[in-house]
């Protein structure tokens, strides 16, 4: 049988609406059948996402999405069909944690200046045990009418370079590749295209990824053109990656829905192929 999948989403253990159990259950509405839950730099919600799928008969997957920094530019890694209980892992992100409340320490101190206040306690009240992220402010700026819309957040304040900017140091790319593959995942390129580098510094960047030990790159997003699948092939081609596929869901009812995916290209590897 044909598993439907999605690898890449997000619950409320860091910046999606749902809990990890809402999250399976729309999962299963719109007949996705391999799950993999991807929270900002936690495992929090792994173990209900888990019993939850387990409840709706679907195939779960362990996941992650890892901050890094590679040459001083973030780049987000998906960490796939892990070990859970796997120190590595669960060691390494630690200091990724601690960086995220760091940084919304800094974050909310920056607004201040700006005459912004309230920010730290919304965020954290918002955030709960998971993880706070740039969104949580986006939402607190919107919801306060210090911006006209969550992404006149990041324009205005929270985008790099901005006001309210926190450039942030985050695991080195080599090492968030090691803990995967320490923990028997599987390291997989978030939204190559999202990060806007000319094809050069995409080669250089999927040479270094590959010799760290990556082995996939999401061709297919919930936001791919055509164009994009195409182009995110070729570079899965060129680097012998496999091929993911995840919608980067967050909040129901906005742009990306759950599962809502152009299926791969044929004429290459899918990365579940190494599960
Ligand atoms: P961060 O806390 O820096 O990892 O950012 C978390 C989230 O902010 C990402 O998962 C995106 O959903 C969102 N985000 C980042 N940059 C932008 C942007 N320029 N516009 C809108 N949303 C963004
Ligand atoms: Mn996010
Ligand atoms: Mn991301
Ligand atoms: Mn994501």
């Amino acid at each position: 049988m044909n598993l439907r999948y999605d690898l890449h989403c997000h619950s409320t253990a860091s910046d999606g609406a749902l809990t990890p159990s809402e999250l399976v259950k729309r999962a299963k509405a719109k007949n996705v059948t391999a799950l993999a839950l991807t929270d900002h730099d936690t495992l929090k919600g792994q173990q209900e996402a888990k019993i939850a799928a387990e409840n709706n008969q679907i195939n779960y997957i362990s996941g992650i999405e890892l901050s890094t920094t590679w040459e001083r530019k973030c780049f987000h890694i998906v960490g796939l069909n892990f070990d859970l209980e796997a120190v590595a892992l669960s060691s390494g992100i630690e200091k990724l944690q601690i960086q995220r409340k760091q940084r919304a320490e800094r974050i909310s101190a920056l607004l201040e200046k700006k005459g912004i206040s309230g920010a730290y306690q919304f965020v954290t009240e918002q955030a709960g045990e998971g993880m706070i992220t740039r969104s949580h402010f986006a939402d607190f700026l919107f919801q306060h009418q210090h911006v006209k819309s969550r992404q006149d957040a990041f324009d205005k304040y929270l985008g790099a370079g901005k006001s309210a900017f926190v450039n942030t140091i985050w695991a080195d790319l080599h090492d968030a590749v090691g803990w995967i593959q320490a923990a028997g995942g599987v390291a997989v390129v978030a939204h190559p295209l999202r990060y806007k580098l000319t094809a050069s510094w995409m080669r250089r960047f999927l040479a270094a990824f590959k010799e760290s030990g990556g082995q996939a790159i999401e061709v297919v997003t919930g936001r791919s053109s055509v164009e994009d699948i195409r182009v995110s092939m070729n570079y899965a081609k060129k680097f012998e990656l496999t091929a993911s596929l995840g919608s980067d869901f967050h909040v129901p009812d906005q742009w990306v829905e759950l599962g809502r995916l152009a299926p791969l290209p044929e004429n290459i590897q899918p990365v579940w192929e190494l599960f």
